[in-house]
């Protein structure tokens, strides 16, 4: 099956009890049984939910991994895989990391005895210096944020399998309709499900998608044993999102290329950063390892300062200023007083986020409005701050 037929009928049948094509929200906490111990396959709505089930196999047949496993948010289904390691094991991971990932793997599992190395992916052989016989797993993103560098996953997980080594992939920005990370080697994908795959800006989830029985069965223990799993309301808004996930993932790679190619051409803006960008850094192993380049991407100006950034996002109409993104509507981010502000200013610089970078998650609006209201609001831009001039 391919993934656009995957996304519409993939781990749904109709309701065995009334025909209902949509997943019913099964929202109840027991189910009766005949005796004890005989039941219908459910116990209590920590351990199995149907909504849940439907959703599990459907992200499992998208990622084409045989498991998924839902959690009540992308960082309860990073703190599940984060539980299967011991302390005294080693992790490797990206040094732009998701702010959130970083602040559970510093602040909860280092005080644990887990110990966290942080490495520039981008070159896979970085990675070889850091493994010794207690790494056990590799945590990589790609592409990042906000910087969208781009991290070859197959020499990745080729290094990891030399060691025993497992490989897990966020794959939150690109989908599975972009990447596809088990194919890759990746031995676990880790999806924020609040962004692209839920779709609309609507609920909070997180899922874990894997083709071992032994990594699944610590997953599932992990998610009825600390009790972290999403609610079944929430499992059918994911559900109805997947459903159009290839089209609107369609929209928001021409949206994305299409914004990428109008910023750059704007002489007030500096740099652009989009994998879909010839000129990008990581654009040759992303065309190896995506379908298309996504509706992400960020944009420094000429006048670089946190002044100019704020007046453009004051500016703009169409594009809201807001956490997150994924959502079918536009939003506008300035990582350096956001998602980036706890970062000491010296770091900051040098992973690449200046004072004026803005980030955009394109959304599936009209192209032509988009570009139109994001040249409107950079042309209000000074060219330079007085300071800067003077
Ligand atoms: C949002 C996000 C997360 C965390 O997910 P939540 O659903 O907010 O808990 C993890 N990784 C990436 C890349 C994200 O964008």
């Amino acid at each position: 099956m391919k993934f656009g037929t995957k996304a519409v009928h993939a781990g749904i049948e109709p309701d065995p009890s009334t025909g209902a094509i949509m997943t019913p929200i099964y929202q109840t906490s027991t189910y009766v049984q005949k005796a004890p111990g005989e039941h219908l396959g459910y116990e209590y709505a920590r351990t199995q939910n149907p909504t849940r089930t439907a959703l599990e196999k459907s992200l499992a047949a998208l990622e084409n991994g045989q498991y998924g496993i839902c959690f009540g948010s992308g960082m309860a289904a990073t703190d599940a895989i984060v539980k299967m390691l011991k302390p005294g094991d080693e992790l490797i991971s990206t040094s732009d990391l998701y702010g959130g990932t970083y602040r559970a793997f510093t602040k909860i599992f280092e005080p644990y005895g887990l110990k966290f190395h942080f490495a520039n992916l981008q070159n896979p052989e970085s990675v070889k210096e850091l493994i010794n016989e207690n790494t056990k797993m590799i945590w990589l993103e790609t592409p990042t944020n906000p910087m969208m560098n781009v991290v070859d996953i197959q020499a990745i997980t080729q290094i990891a399998k030399e060691h025993n080594i497992l490989v897990c992939v966020d794959n939150t920005f690109a989908t599975p309709y972009l990447q596809q990370p088990l194919d890759l080697g990746a031995d676990l994908v880790v999806h924020s499900a609040t962004k692209y795959i839920g779709g609309h800006s609507d609920v909070v989830m997180g899922a874990v998608i894997c083709n071992r029985q032994e990594i699944a069965e610590k997953l599932y223990f992990l998610q009825n044993a600390t009790g972290a799993v999403s609610g079944p309301m929430d499992c059918f808004l994911a559900l109805r999102g997947i459903k159009t996930l290839h089209l609107r993932m369609t929209q928001h790679c021409k949206n994305g290329k299409a914004v990428a190619e109008a910023l750059k051409a704007h002489p007030k803006v500096d740099k652009v950063h989009y994998p879909g960008l010839k000129e990008h850094s990581g654009h040759e192993i992303a065309k190896k390892q995506m379908k298309d380049f996504g509706g992400m991407l960020s944009f420094s100006l000429k006048n670089d300062t946190i002044e100019a950034a704020i007046k453009l996002m004051q500016n703009t109409k169409i594009f809201a200023l807001a956490e997150s993104l994924g959502g079918v509507e536009s939003l506008v981010g300035h990582p350096a007083t956001m998602t980036h502000a706890s970062i000491p200013l010296e770091q900051r610089l040098q992973t690449g986020v200046t004072d004026s970078l803005i980030r955009l998650s394109v959304g599936i609006e009209d192209t032509e409005d988009l570009i139109n209201d994001l040249i409107q609001a950079i042309d209000k831009v000074e060219e330079k701050s007085p300071a800067m001039a003077g």
